[in-house]
């Protein structure tokens, strides 16, 4: 299924290689790279013998042609291996006549780890394959489960260096252990006096700081983003959507060719989108349901055509989708104008003066491959209490989010398509969350007593990462006020500095 795919701008101009949109990230004029034309997947049939690394191979090999089979063999094995602890890396289970595709059995216990753990390798290749000797510094800001997994997917990854800030006092117990304890020489770590927001702007501000730049371009440093504006991480999650319908296909589930519809919990609109590359590129998909919590804009989106951002950002129990502006949308935009840079140019200038946009009822009519829904708090939790009392199964709060949404979806159009639930991040991982929709009580005790606890009333032992956390150093421990990060990355960069 190889071909020529090269990658252009949402918001129009020349297109570049696979390996210019993977370092840059984010093009020049601010838009989102996106394939030029989609490759077709071969006969799903010819695909139902390979396991994940070889479906990776020929689904990542496909989209990003200039990595060569061998090239992208290399990223693929140093990503997808014991770090998973499925040997399916990501295994579909049944649970009644429900479909869970669990997306959470790499290193941080969320469904980042499935590009995260990929991205440092395509990055690295990309870097050198266009002749930069300069050492790429990952900076990023983190709610939680980002941070994380990018610290995982980067550590020790020659010729880089990451430096996380998170919110002091804005991260899950467990989110914050889970970065403070993070080993490898080329990782840093830094806490900051104030909100998330504080923390992702004044990483913007470094971004755009021309004088740091050039500074530490002379030191040897180039600066890239591991978020999911980088083409590099959709790509990956693509494979998992091909991956379990040829699981379906296996255990005699579908037919090859029948339609299946895919429900996932979403924020930034990346995992979701994921999946529409995975409808383009030929997999039997019918509808791809949205799901969203009380920070429901897209649901909006999808029931009025109209975006808008101007409202309050509501702390829910699946924090990882608290987000009003879904960068992701963008490219789906971009599509359904008819691959209108002009339009998108357009939608994005109202997002940024006035906070919204409308579209037209042309590009209403082709959304029609989407459902939108959302859960309130009481919603999600009912969902995890029914999941465990009617299927003996523990999910946690993002994917609450989404049985809950499936739900609604079944009752609302009475479609009983075979569906798959995208299950994003352990129930362990939200234990005070998870215990109380089950019922428990999250007040008593400590949170290793917790996650014993939840070990106990499902059967699943505590995962070893989690478990290990409370035995392991704390690496990191630098505080600083939000405007101060500056200075921090100098000093972490300056030679001699905390770079070892
Ligand atoms: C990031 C995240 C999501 C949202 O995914 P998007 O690609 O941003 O839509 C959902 N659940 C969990 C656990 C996450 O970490």
């Amino acid at each position: 299924m190889a071909g020529e795919v090269r990658y252009i701008s949402t918001r129009g101009g020349k297109s570049v290689s696979c390996f210019e949109a993977v370092v840059s990230g984010i093009a020049d004029d601010g838009g989102l790279y996106v394939p030029d034309a989609f490759p077709q997947l071969p006969p799903l049939e010819d695909l139902a013998g390979l396991d994940y690394r070889g479906l990776a191979l020929t689904v990542m090999g496909s989209f990003l042609p200039d990595y060569g089979t061998d090239g992208m063999k290399q990223c693929v094995e140093a990503a997808y291996d014991e770090k998973f602890d499925h040997p399916k890396i990501a295994p579909l289970f049944k649970k009644d006549s429900f479909f869970f595709l669990e997306l959470f059995h790499g290193p941080t216990l969320a469904f980042k780890d499935m590009a995260l753990s990929v991205l440092p390798h395509l990055l690295k290749k990309a870097s050198q394959a266009l002749g930069n000797e300069k050492k790429i510094v990952i900076l990023t800001a983190t709610s939680g489960d980002t941070g994380k997994a990018a610290l995982e997917g980067f550590a020790d990854v020659e010729g880089t260096e990451i430096i996380v800030f998170y919110p002091k006092n804005g991260v899950s117990r467990i989110q914050e252990r889970q970065m403070v304890t993070q080993e490898g020489e080329n990782t840093h770590v830094v806490g900051i006096e104030g909100n998330f927001d504080d923390a992702q702007n004044g990483v913007k501000a470094i971004f755009a700081d021309q004088g740091l730049k050039s500074a530490l371009y002379d030191d040897g440093y180039v600066f890239s983003s591991a978020n999911s504006i980088n083409i590099g991480r959709l790509i990956p999650q693509v494979v998992y959507y091909v991956y379990s319908y040829l699981q379906l296909l296996k255990n005699k589930e579908v037919n090859a060719g029948q339609n299946i519809n895919f429900c996932v919990p979403t924020g930034n609109f990346g995992n979701i989108l994921s999946a529409y590359y995975a409808k383009k590129i030929g997999l039997p998909v019918g509808r791809l349901i949205c799901a969203s919590n009380i920070n429901n804009v897209l649901y909006d989106f999808f029931e009025t055509g109209v975006y808008d951002r101007n409202r309050e950002l509501y702390a829910t129990s699946s924090p990882s989708m608290d987000i009003l502006v879904s960068s992701n949308l963008e490219r789906l935009l971009y599509d359904i104008s008819g691959q209108d840079p002009d339009i998108v140019k357009n939608l994005q200038e109202g997002l940024n003066s006035t906070g919204k946009f409308k579209i037209g009822t042309d590009m209403m009519g082709r959304l029609e491959d989407f459902y939108g829904s959302y859960a309130t708090e009481e919603d999600t939790a009912r969902a995890i209490g029914d999941a465990f009392k009617k299927m003996g199964y523990l999910i946690d709060t993002h994917t609450g989010v989404g049985f809950d949404v499936y739900r609604k979806y079944i009752e609302e159009t009475g479609d009983r398509a075979k569906s798959v639930v995208v299950s994003t991040a352990s129930p362990f991982k939200f234990p005070d969350a998870v215990i109380e929709a089950i019922g428990g009580d999250s007040q008593a005790g400590d949170q290793m007593d917790l996650l014993h606890r939840l070990s106990e009333i499902s059967g699943n032992p505590v995962p070893l990462r989690i478990e290990n956390l409370s035995r392991l150093a704390v690496r990191h421990n630098t505080v600083c006020r939000a405007g101060d990060m500056k200075n921090q990355v100098t000093e972490i960069l300056k030679p001699g500095g905390a770079r070892r």
